[in-house]
Order: structure tokens, then C-alpha cells, then sequence
């Protein structure tokens, strides 16, 4: 069986899940061909009222769906939790904003007549999704689409089963129809099938580049349309003139949040020769002082990574960094524990052919880089197949914001963590993928701009 429940503290196999049959999938495949036709007619207003009720199930259930994240894949109960409620956040905000978004909007063509565009749903949509945030995924898919009228089948990393049903479960009892979201646990064979079946009219996914490229290439096949979040190696820039203390609260956090398991981590430190020192210093001391432990435990600061597999390939990628000159400047050790725990690591003198300047570590490894300018900063950040998101520190908010505009990704924070809120769209360029989710532009992703003009 391929979709496992194993907690990562304990190592034990929570549960154990039978694949999906591929008549399971067609099942899943016309119930959400014939809700598409429904929703072609329904008042949008009657989704966004069930968008309000997935809100408030989320809130209800918010205790279980958070412990099943941290038992699942590892992640602290308090982020586990705060995922849990942006997701209210995300439905609650589509339910208010999107409806009024989705209406039709006239355009002046003179004498050509009155034009209007009409934005209206496609079909059944394809969703895959990844384990680091198993239930924020799912919704900055789900409640756009749904507010739009696009059913949709999940098929959610294998390692995660128990809360993809369980949002699933969530959203059914919430009073949406069956067949608005169905969890299958399908096989890459069986995505396939329903990325080329004629009622799905898009695919979503959110993974790696390889999960991406795979996804991508079936859909161009078929002429489906694709959204891509794919990963990144975000930079983080800190200018001399930087607020230290700001930059020292932020750095540790925006590595180690989700154990450094988060296509925005902030990836590759970049700081003036001038600070540093000190910004090494200050990262080791609050790299020492995290805690690692059992993720349900509130004095935990430091989680397990999020499978065996996952701790095991982070620490390949640190020994060859290292083979290739990187040197250990705090870290790379083992923990004397059962659980999936790897340690903080700061690697420096990371040249520019060392694997790891170039490939994604996704865990607790920072890795600093010195620069002597502000354009070397610019560069060096650029120089990355990645274009997800960054972090720029500078004395000077605008000035950080100049800096920002020149940083080829989808996303710069000046002087802040970065953070996900539902007007915000998010999403990268170069290999970290194409489109947007979440605001207005994640809620056109799969619609029909539909233009009627009358003479
Ligand atoms: P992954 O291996 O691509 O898995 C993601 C999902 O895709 C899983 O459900 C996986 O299923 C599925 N999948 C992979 N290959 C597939 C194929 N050929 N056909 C059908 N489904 C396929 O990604 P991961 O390594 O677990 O996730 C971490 C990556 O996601 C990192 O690179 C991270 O940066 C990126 N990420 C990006 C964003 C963003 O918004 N840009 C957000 C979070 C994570 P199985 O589990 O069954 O293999």
C-alpha cells in the first residue's frame, strides 16, 4: 500500500490506506462532470454561503485536523495550527470577495457594440498536492474553484492520507455537494488518466520540479492548462545598514519554520561583508537554542523532518556540499533520538559550482554567503534556476523595496518574514514554476473568459 500514515516522532505506522481502483476514478470523474453542469446554473451565492459553513467546520474541527498534521508528517502543533486557521481564512476571504470578482465586465468597443466578459467555470480540475502544509494546499485550490463552479479530485502525497480525507471529510460535512472535492489515493498512472479524460479541463499541482515536469508534460499532451508551485531556493538578503536584531529574529525563524520544509524557507543567507560576522553568530546562538522533541508538545521548538527518506536525502546533499568545500559553520550532527530530527547547519564558503548553490535543501540547512556590494547581493540572488520568493533586510524600507524590484522571483518581503494571506497571489518564475494561487489572479486560474458582444 502505497498511502501510509507514520508519525515521524515515534516512526510507528499510524495507518495504512488501499489504493484507489480506477473505477473509483470514474466514479470521481462523471460525479464531478455532472456537479459542473449544477453548478453551471447555481446562484454563486449559494457557494460562497458554503464556503462560510467550510470556514466555520474547519474552526469546529480545528483540534483534530491540527494533531493529525503533526502526527502525520511532524510539523509543531502551533504551526499545524495556524495552518489550520488560515485555511478558514482563505474560505472565509474567497466567500466575501470572490463572487463580486467573478462578475462580468463590460468593456467600450465605440461602435462596435456592447462587449462583456463573462468568467465561468471549466470542468473538473486535477489537483495534486504536496505533504508540507497538507491542508493549506488543498485550499488555496479548493476554494477558489469551488466559489468558481470547477469540482475537483485530489490526489495527495502518499506519506499524508489521513489529512487529505480528513479536510476532505471537513469540506463534505460542511454541506458542499458530493463530488466537490474527492480524495482518491491514486497512482501517477491514474493521474494521468484523469489529466487526459475529456472532463477535466485543468491540472494544479504543487511539488517538486520532477512531480511538476511529469504533470506538465501529460497536460501539453492533452491541451490542458497547468498551474505549477514548484520549489525554491529564496534568498535572503541583509544590507549593512540593516535593523541586526530584526534580522536576527527573522533569519532562524523563516529557516527553521515547518523544519525548514517550505518552498519559501528562506534558503541562501546573503550578507554585506560588514555584518556578517555578526549574522553568523546570531544565527548559531538561536540555532542553539532550539529544542527538539515531540511535536505535540508546546515546549518543542524544533521538529522532525517529515519522513526517514526525507532526513536521509538532506543529509546526502549536506555531505556533498561539504566534499565540494562548503564548510560546517555550526551543525551536521546527529541527534541521539528515535525521531526524523536533523540539526540546525549553517554551511558556508559555498562556491559557485558546489551542488548545493544550485539544488533546493529542504530542511534545517541554512546556507550564508558573503558579499561586498549591494549589486554583488543582486547578482548572487539571481543567480539561481529558482525564482520562488526572497527576504531583503536594508536600513531603508523603500530603498529594500528598490532592491526587491531587481530580484527575479514571484515574491519579495522588505524588512519581514514572508507570509501567506489569501489577496496576496502567490506563486514563482523560472523553475520554481508558473501561474498564481490565491487572490483574484488564483481564482481565474481555471475559468472561462468568456467574451459575448451584441450589436
Ligand atoms: P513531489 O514529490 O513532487 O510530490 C508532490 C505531489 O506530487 C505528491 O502528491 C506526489 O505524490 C505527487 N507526484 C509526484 N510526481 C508525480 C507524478 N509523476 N504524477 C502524479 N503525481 C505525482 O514533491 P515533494 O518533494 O514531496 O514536495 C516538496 C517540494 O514541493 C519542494 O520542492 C517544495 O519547494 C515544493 N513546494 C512548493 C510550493 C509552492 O507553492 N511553490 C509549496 C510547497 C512545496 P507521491 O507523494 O505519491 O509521490
Amino acid at each position: 500500500m502505497a498511502y501510509q500514515t507514520v508519525n515521524p516522532y515515534t516512526n510507528e505506522v499510524v495507518k495504512e490506506y488501499s489504493d484507489a481502483t480506477n473505477q473509483q476514478l470514474e466514479d470521481a470523474l462523471q460525479k464531478g462532470h455532472e456537479l459542473y453542469q449544477k453548478f453551471k446554473v447555481q446562484d454563486i451565492k449559494e457557494r460562497a454561503e458554503l464556503l462560510h459553513q467550510v470556514a466555520a467546520k474547519i474552526r469546529e474541527r480545528s483540534d483534530e485536523l491540527a494533531r493529525t498534521a503533526t502526527i502525520e508528517m511532524g510539523k509543531l502543533l502551533a504551526e499545524a495550527e495556524g495552518e489550520v486557521e488560515l485555511c478558514a481564512i482563505i474560505a472565509e476571504w474567497y466567500a466575501d470577495n470572490g463572487a463580486e470578482m467573478l462578475m462580468p465586465e463590460k468593456i467600450e468597443t465605440g461602435a462596435n457594440g456592447i462587449a462583456e466578459v463573462h468568467y465561468q467555470s471549466t470542468g473538473v480540475i486535477m489537483m495534486v498536492e504536496p505533504w508540507n502544509f497538507p491542508y493549506y494546499q488543498i485550499m488555496r485550490v479548493f476554494a477558489p474553484n469551488f466559489l468558481v463552479g470547477n469540482p475537483m479530485i485530489l490526489k495527495h502525497a502518499s506519506n499524508t492520507p489521513s489529512s487529505a480525507q480528513l479536510m476532505a471529510d471537513v469540506i463534505l460535512e460542511a454541506g458542499t455537494p458530493e463530488g466537490s472535492l474527492k480524495n482518491l489515493f491514486l497512482n501517477y498512472d491514474q493521474v494521468a488518466d484523469a489529466i487526459a479524460d475529456p472532463r477535466v479541463q485543468g491540472a494544479a499541482l504543487t511539488g517538486s520540479e520532477r512531480g511538476g515536469k511529469s504533470i506538465a508534460t501529460t497536460a501539453g499532451e492533452h491541451l490542458k492548462q497547468t498551474t505549477l508551485e514548484l520549489g525554491g531556493m529564496d534568498p535572503f538578503i541583509v544590507l549593512s545598514d540593516a535593523n541586526m536584531d530584526h534580522v536576527a529574529d527573522i533569519a532562524w525563524r523563516s529557516r527553521i519554520y515547518n523544519a525548514g520544509q517550505e518552498c519559501t524557507s528562506s534558503k541562501r543567507f546573503i550578507v554585506m561583508e560588514d555584518v556578517y560576522d555578526e549574522f553568523i553568530q546570531r544565527l548559531k546562538d538561536n540555532f542553539n537554542k532550539l529544542k527538539p522533541g515531540d511535536p505535540l508538545d508546546p515546549e518543542t521548538t524544533l521538529a522532525p523532518m517529515n519522513t526517514k527518506e526525507a532526513k536521509e536525502e538532506l543529509q546526502e546533499q549536506v555531505d556533498e556540499a561539504v566534499a565540494a568545500g562548503a564548510q560546517v559553520a555550526y551543525g551536521n550532527e546527529s541527534y541521539d533520538l528515535e525521531g526524523q530530527f536533523f540539526m540546525p547547519t549553517i554551511l558556508t564558503d559555498i562556491n559557485r559550482d558546489n551542488p548545493a548553490h544550485t539544488t533546493e535543501l529542504f530542511g534545517p540547512v541554512a546556507v550564508v554567503y558573503k558579499v561586498t556590494s549591494e549589486e554583488e547581493a543582486i547578482e548572487l540572488a539571481n543567480d539561481s534556476p529558482y525564482g520562488l520568493g526572497g527576504i531583503v533586510f536594508a536600513g531603508d524600507a523603500d530603498h529594500g523595496a528598490e532592491v526587491a524590484a531587481k530580484i527575479e522571483t514571484g515574491m519579495v518581503f522588505v524588512n519581514n518574514i514572508r507570509y501567506s494571506l489569501p489577496e496576496l497571489p502567490f506563486g514563482g518564475v523560472k523553475r520554481s514554476g508558473y501561474g498564481r494561487e490565491m487572490s483574484r489572479t488564483g481564482l481565474m486560474a481555471f475559468v472561462n473568459e468568456k467574451l459575448i458582444i451584441k450589436a
